[in-house]
C-alpha cells in the first residue's frame, strides 16, 4: 500500500491570503464602485529595470543563433553571475565570498525550503515568530516537529518577537542546532545590528550550530550601520548560509532569480562527529535536483551590476523607500506605534486591537487591504503588515483614506 508522507497532515492550512481574498471580493460586491488600494501582499509593481530587459534581449538573440545557442548551463550557475554576484555584493563590500560560494537558482522561497534536507532530521531548529511561513512548514514536511497545539509547533523552539525586543528575537534559553534569520524582516520589517547579530554568531560558534541567514530585503538597507550580509560579522562564514534574491532588489518576482551563499568553512557534524563542509553537500543537492536559470534570466541579472543596472535598481528601491516612509509617517502620526518602513519594504503597526478586526475595519471604512499580523505567529497577534509595494499616488490616497476613516 502506497503511503503518504504524515508529516503533511501536521500542516496547518495557510488561509491567510485566500481569506484575504474572500474577504476583499466580499466587500467589492456589496461596494462595486469603491476602487479598492492593495496593500497587503508583497509582491512587486514597478516594471524591470531597462538593462536587464536588454541583456535578456540580447541573450534570446543569442538563443536564435546557432553560434551562440545554449542548451544546460552550469547547475550553480553560470560563471559570469557567480563572479558578479562575488564581486559586486560582497568582495567591493570587503566581505570574503567566491564565486564557488555562490549557487544561483529560481528563488530564495525554494532555496531557504530546500536548504534544511542537508541537516539530519532528529536536529533541534529555532524559528522566529512572527515569521515568513516557508521556514517553519519546510522543517514540519521534513518531520522535525510535533503536532500544532495551541497555535504552535511541538519541538519547535520559538523566537518570540515582540514590542518589548524591537523584534529582534533573544537568543535562545536552549540548545539548539539550526537557526533561522531574516533581516530586515518580513513581516516585521525589523533590522538588526552587527552587534546584535555578533551575539547570533557567537552563539552559533559555542554550540557548533548553523545560522540560516536570509538577506532577501538587504537592498533596502541605507543606514551604513546595519549589515547588509551576515559574512560581515567575524566569524560568520564557518556557521552561516546567506539567503539573497533579485525579487525584490530588480522586481524579479515573476522573473525568478536569486542565489544562495555557503561558505567553504561552513560545516555541520556527523553522529560521530566527523566535520563536513556543507558547501559540498548542497553542491550535491543543487547539481542533482537543479538545472540552474535560465540563460536569459541569468544574463539579466548580471546586468544588476553594470552601471546602468546598478543606478536603475538602486532606483526601484528608492521608490519603494519613499512609499514606506509615507506610510510610516502617516500611521504614527494617528498614534500607532510602528516598526519598520525604514531600511525596509514593510511597515508593521501595533493595532492595539485584534489583527483581523483592524483588517475589516480599513477594508470597509478606507477601502484598503493590509495583511493581519496574526497570519504569520502567535507574536503577531494585534498588528498588521502594511506594505509599501505599490504606486506612490496609491499609497497616498491609502494614506489619506486611512486617515479619514480612523481620526
Ligand atoms: N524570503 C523572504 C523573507 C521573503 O519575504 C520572500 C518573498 O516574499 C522570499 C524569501 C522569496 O523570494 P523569492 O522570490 O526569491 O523566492
Amino acid at each position: 500500500m502506497i503511503r503518504i508522507n504524515e508529516n503533511y497532515k501536521k500542516l496547518q492550512s495557510s488561509y491567510l491570503f485566500s481569506d484575504i481574498a474572500k474577504r476583499v471580493s466580499a466587500f467589492q460586491k456589496e461596494n462595486p464602485e469603491k476602487k479598492i488600494i492593495k496593500l497587503g501582499i508583497g509582491d512587486v509593481t514597478r516594471p524591470l529595470p531597462q538593462a536587464c530587459i536588454d541583456a535578456m534581449h540580447m541573450a534570446a538573440d543569442e538563443m536564435n543563433d546557432i553560434k551562440t545557442f545554449r542548451g544546460y548551463g552550469p547547475e550553480q550557475g553560470y560563471d559570469f553571475l557567480r563572479e558578479a554576484i562575488a564581486k559586486n555584493d560582497y568582495q567591493l563590500n570587503g566581505i570574503d565570498v567566491a564565486p564557488d560560494e555562490v549557487f544561483v537558482s529560481d528563488g530564495a522561497k525554494c532555496d531557504c525550503g530546500n536548504i534544511q534536507e542537508i541537516f539530519a532530521s532528529d536536529i533541534t531548529v529555532a524559528i522566529p515568530d512572527p515569521v515568513y511561513p516557508v521556514y517553519l512548514d519546510t522543517n514540519v514536511m521534513a518531520g522535525r516537529t510535533g503536532f500544532y497545539k495551541e497555535g504552535r509547533y511541538e519541538g519547535i523552539v520559538y523566537l518570540d518577537g515582540t514590542a518589548e525586543n524591537g523584534f529582534v528575537p533573544e537568543l535562545p534559553n536552549k540548545k539548539v542546532d539550526l537557526i533561522y534569520l531574516c533581516f530586515p524582516n518580513n513581516p516585521t520589517g525589523a533590522t538588526i545590528s552587527r552587534d546584535e547579530l555578533k551575539r547570533w554568531v557567537d552563539y552559533a560558534r559555542a554550540n557548533r550550530a548553523v545560522i540560516l541567514y536570509d538577506a532577501a530585503y538587504e537592498a533596502f538597507i541605507r543606514d551604513d550601520a546595519l549589515p547588509k550580509s551576515i559574512f560581515e560579522i567575524e566569524g560568520a562564514r564557518d556557521v552561516a548560509i546567506e539567503f539573497r534574491s533579485f525579487s525584490k532588489t530588480a522586481g524579479f518576482t515573476g522573473i525568478r532569480c536569486a542565489f544562495t551563499v555557503v561558505p567553504k568553512s561552513c560545516c555541520a557534524y556527523t553522529s560521530d562527529g566527523e566535520k563536513v563542509a556543507l558547501n559540498g553537500l548542497w553542491n550535491r543537492r543543487h547539481t542533482t535536483k537543479f538545472n540552474s536559470v535560465s540563460y536569459p534570466v541569468q544574463r539579466a541579472a548580471e546586468a544588476v551590476y553594470s552601471s546602468e543596472g546598478k543606478k536603475q535598481v538602486r532606483a526601484l528601491s528608492d521608490y519603494y523607500l519613499k512609499n514606506a516612509a509615507l506610510i510610516r509617517k502617516e500611521m504614527a502620526a494617528l498614534g500607532f506605534d510602528c516598526i519598520g518602513g525604514e531600511n525596509s519594504p514593510y511597515i508593521w503597526v501595533n493595532g492595539k486591537t485584534d489583527s483581523w478586526a483592524f483588517f475589516d475595519r480599513l477594508l470597509k471604512e478606507a477601502g484598503v487591504v493590509v495583511t493581519p499580523g496574526a497570519g504569520f505567529g502567535k507574536c503577531g497577534q494585534g498588528y498588521i503588515r502594511i506594505s509599501a509595494f505599490n504606486n506612490y499616488e496609491d499609497v497616498q490616497k491609502a494614506m489619506e483614506r486611512i486617515k479619514e476613516a480612523l481620526e
